[in-house]
């Protein structure tokens, strides 16, 4: 058993931030990312930049995120498996969006055991649906209109929510209230992180260990 410890403390951490469309995960990954020091990987981000090049990955793609619907798990497992190969994930990593369906919970793991990394903890980001629909509202993106925000959120609790479930059996699950002003919201993930054990229990010395959670 310690020997096994040793070998996971050994691990590149990976820390998931799960929340349905408009929870404010991708302001908080970024946050977390100068914070912290690791890079925060958004596969909406990906996604949307390969749709912007033009790629043959964007153009398999562009029609289902207009829909509201899920890129499928192969797709995403190939797309976030080559991310994780970049040198810049050395001292861990922070994915934002992903895994979004069981089936890519577990195409993680195997990814994760090719390139010598766990989850150390994945912290879902709460909030009330009123408060997403107004927020996504507010955004502009081609896929914030009225009717494929629903279609979002539908398929976060259909696909996305029993994630919530996985992770808690696991022992990894840290719920965060994200009906609250961003740097409060910041602060209670640095708090659940650290009561986690996955970076030190002050802000100060986070600071200070840059790459080093
Ligand atoms: P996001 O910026 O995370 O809200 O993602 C925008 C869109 O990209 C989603 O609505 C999906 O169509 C697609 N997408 C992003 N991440 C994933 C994923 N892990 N699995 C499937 N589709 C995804």
């Amino acid at each position: 058993m310690a020997e096994q410890s040793r070998e996971q403390a050994k691990l590149r951490p990976c820390i998931v931030l799960l929340g349905p469309p408009g929870s404010g995960k991708g302001t908080q990954a970024e946050l977390l990312e100068e914070r912290l020091g690791i890079p925060a990987i958004s596969t909406g981000d990906m996604l949307r930049a390969a749709v912007a090049e033009g790629s043959e990955l964007g153009r398999r793609v562009e029609g289902v995120m207009e829909a509201g619907e899920l890129v499928d798990d192969e797709m995403m497992a190939q797309a976030v498996a080559e991310r994780l190969r970049k040198p810049d994930t050395g001292h861990g990593f922070l994915l934002d969006g992903y895994p979004r369906t069981l089936g890519q919970a577990r195409d993680l793991e195997a990814i994760l055991g090719e390139v010598s990394a766990r989850v150390v903890t994945a912290v879902a980001i709460e909030a009330p649906e009123a408060v997403l629909v107004e927020r996504m509202a507010g955004r502009g993106r081609s896929d914030d209109e009225a009717e494929v925000i629903q279609q979002r959120i539908r398929v976060y609790r259909e696909k996305t929510e029993p994630l919530m479930g996985y992770y808690k059996r696991l022992g990894l699950l840290e719920r965060v209230d994200g009906d609250q002003p961003i740097d409060a919201v910041q602060v209670e993930i640095l708090q659940a992180l650290s009561a986690a054990g996955v970076v030190p229990p002050s802000e100060g010395r986070i600071r200070e260990q840059p790459g080093r959670v």
